[in-house]
């Protein structure tokens, strides 16, 4: 607390982004990096970046890396905006795009940066509680809605909605802006990208922090129809007007093109996700049946807060959330192979 602080700063709850430690040979499965680096063919991209020309400032427009993500989806760059990591652009589309007289309107378990985005614009929320099995129903999206936002597949729950569930909500509220937060969408979910030709109100968001491997470059976008970019474009142009740096823009448009290393990494990910679920089962645990790079696990006889505990002991590191309906859960990233044998050995040595 102090006195020099605006009052929308005192009564703030920050994001606690997943820790970073320095712990030696750590197994770290909290914050859903991708296990493996990215390709050569990046870094050699990164390298050639990293030269003379650091001294310009970087094209405001990056120009270049949405020409590379439109390429990929097979869109117009018109309808790709780039920022510095998907948190960022989902900032702008908080300030730009989500604060309407109606409550914003989220899932009770979802990305806790949501709240706090709420609370930093001062945005009026409402919860819409998932199921039981933590299923989102979005045809329980109230119609007093000022807009709505969430992952799919959600975090930290992992589970998807269908590509046609969303496309019927954009339907019901075609004056009510849908952004869907796609950062774990290439593991198994559909993306909405093919809807936004169909929907002026729909935004997607994607990030190069998971599947692509970059968490460490910051590069994140979104897809829209360009009046709804244009929204972000004025917050962008209100608070930095370079959000993606040279050699960040240089590793992500490398990244985009080598589909063969995404698919390669992706299909990987998601084969050892399936041999983690089913060594979990056996082992007692209910799994959430997840599309993310990561899984959504309780024991019924074990404290949540204690198994992370255990496995920290042993130098592993899962994400643990004291939040209502979840606090016996653990979400758990999905590593490499001998990362996920390390894991399941630890716990059956915690559960004897
Ligand atoms: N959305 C969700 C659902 C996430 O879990 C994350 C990662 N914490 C992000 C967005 C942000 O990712 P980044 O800023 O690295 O693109």
């Amino acid at each position: 607390m102090s006195r020099f602080w605006s009052k929308v700063v005192h009564d703030l709850t920050p994001y606690t982004p997943g820790e970073q430690p320095k712990i030696a040979n750590l197994i770290k499965l909290n914050t859903n990096e991708c296990p493996y680096p990215p390709s050569e063919s990046v870094l050699a991209a990164i390298r050639a970046a990293a030269s003379g020309d650091l001294r310009l400032y970087p094209d405001p427009d990056s120009t270049a890396l949405r020409q590379a993500i439109a390429d990929y989806y097979g869109i117009g760059r018109d309808h790709v905006f780039a920022g510095n990591g998907s948190d960022e652009i989902l900032a702008f589309a908080f300030q730009a795009l989500l604060n309407h007289d109606g409550p914003l309107v989220y899932p009770d378990i979802t990305y806790s940066f949501y709240p706090v985005y709420s609370q930093l614009n001062q945005i009026r929320t409402e919860l819409l509680p998932l199921d039981d099995d933590f299923t989102l129903d979005l045809t329980r999206v109230p119609a007093h809605a000022g807009a709505i936002i969430f992952p799919n597949p959600n975090a930290p729950t992992g589970k998807c909605v269908a590509l046609g569930d969303i496309a019927a909500l954009c339907e019901r509220m075609p004056d009510r802006v849908i952004v869907v937060d796609e950062a774990y969408v290439d593991f198994g979910a559909e993306t909405a990208v093919s809807l936004v030709k169909n929907y002026p109100n729909l935004l997607v968001v994607q990030t190069f922090s998971k599947s692509r491997a970059l968490a460490g470059l910051r590069v994140g976008f979104a897809i829209g129809q360009p009046e709804l970019l244009a929204g972000l474009e004025r917050v962008k142009n209100s608070f930095n007007s370079y959000p993606v740096d040279r050699l960040a823009s240089a590793g992500a448009i490398a990244a985009m093109e080598d589909r063969a290393g995404f698919e390669h990494d992706r299909q990987r990910i998601m084969t050892s996700r399936t041999w983690v679920n089913d060594q979990l089962s056996a082992l007692g645990f209910d799994v959430v049946p997840s599309t993310a790079n990561f899984v959504f696990a309780r024991h019924p006889q074990r404290d949540a807060g204690e198994l992370a505990l255990a496995l920290r002991a042993k130098a592993i590191i899962v994400r643990h959330f004291r939040l209502p309906r979840i606090d016996q859960h653990l979400r758990i990233t999905i590593g490499t192979e001998a990362e996920c044998t390390a894991l399941i050995e630890a716990l059956k040595e915690i559960l004897a």
